[in-house]
């Protein structure tokens, strides 16, 4: 088995996953499929590119009493990686199952599977935190049986981490889980906070069972179905999830998109163009028998996933996951919390982007301050070597990049650059202070972003503007001032009682002769 990676954003990475039955690409949905009342015929999952299915293991054997199906791919009609979930989620729901884990660990083995899960024990999202504790003891406890067990090493087995809302367990059991040697680890019970829209909690569950995890390893998330939550699970370093959501929403006719669920009842043209809704009206599909429509809606919703899949995967590609973070954000006030959240952990994001990134990034607003290539470069700025008690020059920062080619300040720019008593920074938006030495580094040169006039972010930027001049312990400072930002930047200035000579100009009609003309002469 391997795991290879072939890129990354964010915690997010693009990977192949090798099972002994073939290989498919990650991050990936595994459709699940119920064995005693498929929906769809397995040919459809091929011809959509779906490499990898799930069933449950514990139901496959009860639909079948006295007979044991000899090879869950045939049973399915999939020769293609099939993984089998161990039924975990039956004692959830039932309070338990009538199958001890070294029973579950034999059968999934006598029915080749290859990707398989050990009988767990699930926590809920109703346990105190005593409980938790125990399920996360118990389920190790169950780990390590069923590792004693375990014969085939051609099957890759999963160690699912428990805890549920009870963060600190969830980092317990990431440690503990971490230490066993399982080809995939999987995060269990966020079914029913998914349902509730409690993504805050979620969001901190992912990140404890990642910090603790070894990172090498797929993470698999347990039942995330949602196309329009893939870009923030996957952005937090879900590689592999699984869901019967594509089935269960089409059974009660909704229609699953990237930005939420619409009822078939109320749709008048359906915006996709899948091969299932480019044959099809809504109309036409809300008058077919019931089996027909559901098939057709469980084809579409599936499709969904698949296509949200390969919109995620090229933006991490392009290091533009992000940008989906935030357009996905406006699409629902819950993924906005859900964002909200994610920007708490932006640090731990940030160790995990590349440095470098093949396009420019963009910044829209507030949210995107929080981006790691923002909170790096916002680091970075203050490890810059600097040599005090120069002359400091400030000069507007405007749309063209690198900001010195702007045609206003080269000609200052060329006049002063090569002076040893001075030293040059522009003030921007969206970085702040960008000194002459980052102007033609990543991010800064490469960025779109546009300037809202938002007194409160010209405020906020001043103040950085400010830090950054005392760092440098100027004996005099030249603002060449634009604006109100320029005026923030004055305000700021004079504030911390430095040495200041105020060039007003206008964005309109300013002469940069007249401004270097003015410096030189007070620079002596
Ligand atoms: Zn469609």
């Amino acid at each position: 088995m391997s795991f290879q990676v072939h890129g990354k954003d964010l915690l997010a990475r693009i990977g192949t996953l090798t099972t002994k039955s073939g290989s498919f690409q990650t991050p990936h949905m595994f459709p699940v499929v119920d064995p005693n009342r498929p929906v769809l015929d397995p040919k459809f999952y091929l011809e959509s590119g779906i490499r990898a299915i799930m069933t449950n293991a514990y139901l496959l054997k009860r639909g079948r009493p006295g007979q044991l199906p000899k090879d869950v791919h045939g049973t399915l009609g999939f020769k293609e990686t099939v993984a089998t979930d161990s039924g975990a989620y039956q004692i959830l729901e039932y309070g338990h199952v009538g199958v001890k884990p070294a029973e579950i660990v034999a059968y999934q083995e006598k029915i080749d599977t290859d990707i398989g899960v050990i009988l767990d024990f699930p926590t809920g999202f109703h346990s105190d935190a005593r409980r938790a504790g125990w399920t996360v003891d118990e389920t190790v406890r169950r780990a390590d049986e069923a590792l004693k067990r375990i014969k085939r090493t051609d099957i890759l087995w999963v160690g699912p981490v428990q805890g549920g809302v009870h963060i600190k367990e969830v980092g317990r059991s990431a440690v503990e889980m971490g230490k066993r040697p399982f080809s995939i680890y999987a995060l269990g019970s966020p079914t029913e906070l998914m349902e509730a829209q409690r993504f805050d909690v979620l969001v901190d569950m992912i990140v404890a069972a990642k910090k603790g995890l070894p990172h090498s390893r797929p993470l698999h998330l347990f039942g995330a179905g949602h196309p329009a939550m893939f870009p923030f699970i996957v952005a937090l370093g879900c590689d592999m999830f699984d869901s019967a959501a594509y089935a269960l929403y089409a059974r009660t006719g909704r229609y699953l998109t990237s930005d939420g669920t619409q009822e078939l009842a109320e749709i008048e043209e359906f915006a996709c163009m899948c091969k299932i809704c480019d044959n099809i009206n809504p109309e036409e599909m809300r008058h077919l028998d019931t089996t027909e429509r559901e098939q057709l809606l469980s084809k579409h919703n599936l499709l969904a996933c698949c296509s949200e899949l390969r919109r995620i995967r090229e933006a991490i590609r392009k290091g533009h996951l992000w940008d989906l973070l935030e357009h996905r954000a406006y699409a629902n006030p819950a993924f906005k919390k859900f964002l909200a959240k994610i920007i708490q952990h932006s640090p731990f994001l940030e160790q995990f982007t590349p440095t470098v990134k093949p396009r420019g990034i963009s910044h829209f607003g507030e949210a995107s301050d929080h981006r790691p290539e923002m909170v790096r470069y916002s680091a970075r700025r203050l490890r810059v070597p600097v040599e005090r008690g120069k002359a400091v020059v400030l000069l507007p920062g405007r749309w063209r990049r690198p900001y010195h080619e702007d045609p206003r300040n080269l000609p200052i720019v060329s006049k002063l650059a090569n002076r040893s008593n001075v030293s040059i920074c522009f003030y921007t938006i969206p970085f702040g202070p960008a000194p002459m030495e980052l102007d033609e580094t990543f991010p800064l040169a490469q960025t779109e972003s546009f300037d809202s006039r938002d007194p409160i972010m010209y405020d906020q930027r001043a103040m950085q503007v400010a830090e950054w001049v005392k760092r440098l312990s100027p004996k005099l400072v030249f603002l060449v001032s634009e604006g109100e930002y320029g005026v923030a930047i004055g305000k700021e200035l004079l504030g911390r009682s430095m040495k200041l000579k105020v060039i007003r100009i206008h964005a309109t009609g300013s002469k940069p002769d007249r401004t270097v003309g003015s410096i030189i002469r007070l620079l002596g």
